[in-house]
């Protein structure tokens, strides 16, 4: 039977694996369903057993949550692959937004809705069609590593990797978590923005004033915090904060009619920004007010306010530094605080952006690979969000080529309720990843 052929015989009975592994809660944000998250964890192992594993574990930092690694060792010569996904899900929020139950996995116009499906419990069903399609006897090394704390920002992943390092090492890492450039053509995404975060504070009175009385006199703190707020961009909405990186952006038309429609940008509202719409999307730092802390309108009395509160979301282009990009923007605070108003700034959490190296023999035979598999040539993107393993995995294993590939598009909604998986994507996507592993196994690494 020819590898395509194979492939194709493999998918209902990884859809039917998939559909139950949808049905298990692994919310790893919510502790009550800490036990479903071991659930998924076993399932896997499971799974990877019966494809006669020879070295299946789970890993993990103390109680965190489980990690699974299945191994197939490398046939003599051969290079190792490691296929990377997560088993923990997103909550599934208000089930009343969902048009099916949001853990039963369920078959509408072409897709399979449920949460997980895409993100990323479709990324692990791929590695498994690619196995099974080798009969467990993978060309290659392949280290099968399946995260259970991806959607809570992989707390312990930099030292599992360090813990695990020679267990898991690999010549290349295909990181399954990102997502396709549209429904019918896949993608690589080679580049992410970083995340910062922090809370400013201004505060001008000791105590609230009477307005009738101090008003035009006495500054109120969440005045002077809105004005400060409006220093973080001109009036075309770029972000006017010093010292912040621009990436080069790629040569590609987002077309303007789908960021309206995945936007829902209302009617006569500008976009803001300059440049081409991936450039702002993917490759500019962009700065958003996320929440304040004032009176709500409802309590509102004729007071000048005394301490007022927000908090700033950062996005960082791919090349800078999150600490510095974070720093700079804490600076212009310092420095545009109007009336002499006191201030505090608290810096949060930062993620690095990431660049990732699409070049070299790996890179080029799964290029080929994707292109045959899914009959149009693979897009280079980049994400405005952050997936901060994929530097975590740079860092710890810096001589290896990184692949981030997808099983979700646009239309899947991850992270949303509706999450959902393109099933003629699905094939596309198990077979691309097995004609890659097809192609690494046929590498001559002598010449290289
Ligand atoms: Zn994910």
């Amino acid at each position: 039977m020819s590898l395509p052929d194979r492939v194709q015989a493999q998918l209902p009975g990884v859809l039917a694996d998939l559909r139950e592994l949808v049905a298990i809660e692994s919310v790893s944000a919510d502790s009550a369903r800490a036990a479903e998250v071991e659930r998924s964890a076993e399932r896997i192992v499971d799974l990877l057993m019966d494809l006669r594993c020879p070295d299946v574990r789970v890993i993990r930092v103390k109680d965190e949550a489980p990690a699974v690694i299945g191994r197939f060792p490398a046939p003599e010569g051969k290079p190792t692959v490691c296929l990377y996904a997560h088993h923990d899900v997103q909550p599934e929020g208000d089930r009343a937004a969902w048009r099916t139950p949001p853990f039963r996995a369920t078959e509408l116009d072409g897709r399979l809705f449920g949460r997980g499906t895409a993100d990323d419990k479709g990324g692990f069903a791929v590695h498994l069609a690619a196995l099974r399609a080798f009969d467990g006897k993978p060309p290659v090394g392949v280290t099968v590593f399946v995260e259970g704390e991806e959607e809570i920002g992989s707390p312990t992943l930099t030292q599992l990797l360090e813990e695990h390092h020679n267990y898991l090492a690999a010549d290349v890492f295909v990181i399954a978590d990102s997502v396709n450039w549209a429904v019918g053509q896949p993608a690589f995404t080679t580049s992410l923005r970083g995340v910062g975060e922090c809370i400013v504070e201004v505060r001008t009175l000791d105590h609230g004033l009477h307005s009738g009385v101090y008003g035009g006199v006495a500054p109120d703190a969440l005045t002077a915090l809105c004005r400060l707020l409006a220093t973080l961009h001109d009036d075309q909405g770029n972000v006017a904060v010093a010292g912040l990186a621009t990436a080069p952006a790629p040569e590609l038309e987002y077309p303007p009619d789908r960021l309206r429609e995945e936007s829902g940008i209302l009617d006569g509202v500008d976009w803001i920004g300059s440049g081409s719409i991936v450039e702002r999307l993917w490759c500019k730092p962009a700065i958003s007010v996320i929440a304040l802390d004032a009176p709500p309108v409802a309590r509102a009395s004729n007071t000048l306010i005394p301490t007022a509160r927000a908090k700033i979301s950062l996005r960082v282009a791919p090349g800078d530094d999150a600490s510095r990009a974070l720093a700079a923007l804490i600076k212009h605070l310092e420095d545009h605080v109007p009336w002499g108003a006191q201030l505090t700034v608290v810096a949060g959490e930062t993620g690095e952006p990431s660049v990732v190296d699409f070049t070299g023999p790996y890179a080029e035979a799964a290029r080929a690979a994707f292109s045959q598999a899914w009959g149009v040539a693979p897009v280079f993107i980049g994400q405005g969000g952050t997936i901060p393993m994929v530097g975590d995995f740079g860092k710890v294993f810096p001589d290896a080529t990184i692949l981030v590939t997808a099983v979700g598009d646009p239309d899947s909604r991850a992270h949303g309720a509706n999450e959902s998986l393109h099933l003629g994507d699905f094939a596309a996507a198990c077979l691309a990843e097995t004609l890659m592993l097809d192609a690494f196994g046929r590498l001559d690494l002598e010449d290289g």
